[in-house]
């Protein structure tokens, strides 16, 4: 059976096309996929038989033919603040053997609710303070595997509109912060970040969808270009000596090929800043010459900084700097014109924070949590 999540609607045309046992005319090839498309993305249908405004026989030709299906949910679990975690079981691509799993993540906020969606299941790529870098690369996610975490998200808070009533969105922003680097699964996550923008469907603009990596460079242009989301680049060093370090891929692509990309990077402008992510590690890359430096490099570059508390996980090499390091830090960050830069921690007691996903986590000290605490309440 053919899932229809996430084809283009050209891709759901032909399958209709090539498809024996429906029988629909060459020209109502296009009508259909857009009544399928409408029925999928804007009322979250999940079979064809709710599906009323397709002709009755037409449906009951869909219903063995295909599937909306999504990926079983695991487990789902609430934080006190609100932020949910869903682990998601994939479809197997080896018989007998399930499925692989990865996980999103909703955050609501008073303005905003960010959901964090997953692009590979694992990494190629080590980076040491991350708990995603020590598992291998299972596979890439299909474009259909991305905006379902979208839909299954949709799906838990119950956010599809019903005709009578004007509701709020609850899900306004999508980060690619999950697991995998993005810019190594490029067209599978072009395709879906098109399905998510698209305007008659479930239409969250690309200006509400981030994606970040590593430092893919060569693929940076493309991503502006051909994608046209925010980008969020994962820095967290002011040299190369210890970004080759933390951010091995530095080796390939250096500081300078990052940043001369990112002055280049199509669509730039103070109103579309690439969002700089910087982890803040204990005596590694946390002193105020860094802070110094960071704002240094970045200068002439529309952009936003934001400072990570470094999330612990079991055996992880690197300890969180202390509350007022960060607080140092981030004051020299703030004189220098950007706003809030310290990111709140969110859905700690579930641990559904960066770099935290799918793993067991080791506790935070009594220390760390009062200062994450008082980041939180600084914020
Ligand atoms: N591969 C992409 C996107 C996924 S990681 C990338 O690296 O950008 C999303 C963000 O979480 C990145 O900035 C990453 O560096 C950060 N991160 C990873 N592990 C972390 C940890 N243990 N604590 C805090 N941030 C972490
Ligand atoms: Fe991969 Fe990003 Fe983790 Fe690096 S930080 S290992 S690129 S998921």
């Amino acid at each position: 059976m053919i899932n229809l999540i996430g084809l283009t609607r050209e891709e759901i045309a032909h399958e209709l096309e090539i498809n024996t046992a429906i029988d629909i005319p060459q020209r109502q090839l296009r009508m259909r996929a857009n009544q399928l498309w409408h029925w999928i993305y804007v009322r979250g249908g999940r079979n064809f038989d709710g599906m009323t405004t397709i002709a009755k026989e037409v449906r009951s030709a869909l219903e063995p033919a295909f599937s909306l299906g999504r990926p079983e949910i695991v487990t789902q679990q609430i934080s006190n603040d609100g932020t949910r975690k869903w682990l998601l079981r994939l479809a197997s691509s080896v018989p007998g053997r399930p499925g692989p799993e990865v996980e999103a993540v909703y955050i609501p906020e008073e303005t905003r609710g960010t959901l964090c969606v997953s692009s590979q299941v694992g990494c190629t790529l080590t980076c040491s303070f991350c708990h995603t870098g020590t598992q291998r690369l299972v596979r890439n996610l299909s474009p259909g595997e991305i905006v379902a975490q979208l839909l299954v998200a949709k799906d838990a808070l119950e956010e599809w509109p019903d005709p009578a009533s004007k509701q709020t969105r609850l899900i306004t922003n999508v980060v690619l912060m999950g697991m995998g680097e993005p810019l190594y699964n490029f067209d599978n996550v072009k395709q879906a970040i098109h399905t998510m923008s698209d305007d008659a469907g479930l239409s969250i603009s690309k200006r509400r969808i981030t994606l970040s990596t590593s430092g893919v460079v060569p693929m940076i242009e493309r991503c502006g270009n051909e994608i046209g989301s925010m980008l969020a680049i994962s820095l967290h060093a002011v040299n190369d000596e210890i970004r080759n370090q933390l951010v091995p891929i530095n080796k390939k692509y250096p500081l300078s090929q990052l940043l001369d990309a990112c002055k280049n990077y199509p669509g730039v402008s103070n109103s579309r800043r690439i969002t700089f992510e910087y982890v803040m590690l204990k005596g590694i890359n946390d002193s105020l010459a860094d802070a110094k430096e960071l704002v240094r490099l970045l200068k002439g570059i529309p952009a936003k900084i934001n400072l990570i508390p470094f999330n612990p996980w079991p055996g992880s090499p690197y300890e969180c700097s202390d509350w007022e390091t960060i607080e140092n830090f981030a004051e020299v960050v703030y004189k220098a014109g950007y706003a809030s830069p310290v990111r709140t921690p969110r859905g700690r007691d579930i641990m559904a924070a960066c770099g935290q996903l799918k793993s067991a986590s080791m506790k935070l000290s009594v220390n760390q949590r009062r200062a994450l605490e008082k980041a939180s309440a600084n914020s």
